[in-house]
């Protein structure tokens, strides 16, 4: 199948127009054709080089929103016209225990990446979705509610999934003081989920001039963590920290805000390791974990959610011809709050 998009050639090339072809439709093959795709950090990190080796040249993109147009022979799952979304992964082994339990992001083997992975049979490298069409396994894509922009959908696939999924594990609730670090893609998604569920949410953010949107996302406090002395007057304060910051940090500052048995859930991947004070953990009984995405049952699970609550993303949808400029808004925190490039501009 032919297909056109955007790729990379190297850790200092731009994204520029490519054409590949992707595998012909198998038995239990869907294709689609991509309406709107998400930019997400990690296609930024995985692009430059920032996370190791990269298969160049690399399509990025595991955001993807379309519409079936075709289906496999054996396909139960969908039929043509249908919405689809594809997320961070295409396959894995199904086998190992936790394949078994529905959490095939964590599969043994390792999942088959969207992009910058080798598929299981032919070793062929995957292509993501910055580009105007997709074929994929059933098995690994979603339904989409009917009900949401389809534009603001596209986020959930993965800056969507990879926040419910930890406010999901660690029973974020009514009673649960809530903060989110860093206010992009992936944070904004945190806020608007941990608000739905009756949390009390903080946002700790670089960046003065998001507060407004902060709290028009329902965010009930918002701090600004350049002003002095400000993550000190919050010692002991939350049961939960949702870090999305793509940078380096000092972590020890942030670590002190949690309560007695309190947890920070690493889900930002800077390429460099946090450097922790063994203090720090052991004075208030804390945690610090991670959190990677989600499994594809538990994706559905939070698309439906979404759909019941009416939570889409906020996004900016752009051309192809802006993907660049929007990578680097992207890593200059100036993102509302996810760039979406449009499809049919590829
Ligand atoms: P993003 O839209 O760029 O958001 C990151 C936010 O971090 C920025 O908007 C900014 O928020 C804050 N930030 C950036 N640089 C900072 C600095 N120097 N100091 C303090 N704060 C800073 O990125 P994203 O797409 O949400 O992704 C966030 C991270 O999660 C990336 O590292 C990405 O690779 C990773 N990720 C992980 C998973 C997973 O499964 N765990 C999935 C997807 C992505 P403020 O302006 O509000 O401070
Ligand atoms: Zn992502
Ligand atoms: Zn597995």
């Amino acid at each position: 199948m032919k297909s056109r998009g955007l790729a990379v050639e190297s850790a200092t090339s731009p994204l520029k127009t490519f054409e590949f072809d992707r595998r012909e439709l198998g038995a239990n093959d869907v294709a689609l054709d991509v309406k709107f795709t998400g930019i997400c950090h990690s296609d930024i990190h995985t692009a430059r080089g920032e996370w190791g080796s990269v298969y160049y040249p690399l399509v990025p993109g595991h955001e993807i929103a379309g519409v079936v147009t075709s289906v496999g022979a054996s396909v139960t799952k969908f039929k043509n016209g249908d919405l689809i979304g594809v997320g961070v992964f295409v396959d894995s082994c199904r086998n190992c225990e936790n394949c078994s339990q529905g959490l095939q992001q964590y599969c043994l083997e390792g999942m088959t990446g969207t992009y910058n992975s080798l598929e299981r049979k032919s070793g062929e490298q995957t292509r993501g979705g910055y580009s105007n069409n997709f074929v994929i396994n059933e098995d690994y894509a979603v339904h989409i509610p009917k009900n949401l922009a389809l534009e603001g959908v596209a986020p959930l696939l993965c800056a969507g999934i990879t926040l419910y999924s930890p406010i999901k594990h660690f029973n974020v609730g009514p009673k649960t003081k809530v903060a989110v670090m860093g206010l992009g893609g992936l944070g904004h998604m945190g806020v608007k989920f941990a608000v739905a569920m009756g949390a009390e949410v903080t946002v700790l953010s670089h960046s003065a001039e998001k507060k407004s949107d902060a709290l028009k996302m329902g965010a009930h406090h918002f701090v600004c963590t350049k002003d002095e002395g400000a993550l000190s007057s919050l010692k002991k304060t939350f049961d939960i920290i949702l870090n999305t910051v793509s940078a380096e940090l000092d972590i020890n500052e942030y670590l002190q805000t949690l309560k007695l048995d309190g947890t920070l859930v690493i889900i930002g991947l800077p390429g460099k390791p946090y450097a922790v004070h063994a203090g720090v953990m052991l004075e208030g009984r804390r945690s610090m974990t991670g959190s990677m995405i989600g499994g594809v049952s538990e994706l559905q699970e939070m698309l439906n959610f979404c759909g019941d609550k009416n939570i889409v993303s906020d996004v900016e949808v752009i051309k192809a011809d802006y993907a660049n400029t929007a990578y680097d808004r992207t890593v200059a925190s100036d993102v509302k709050y996810r760039f979406v490039i449009d499809a049919s501009s590829f």
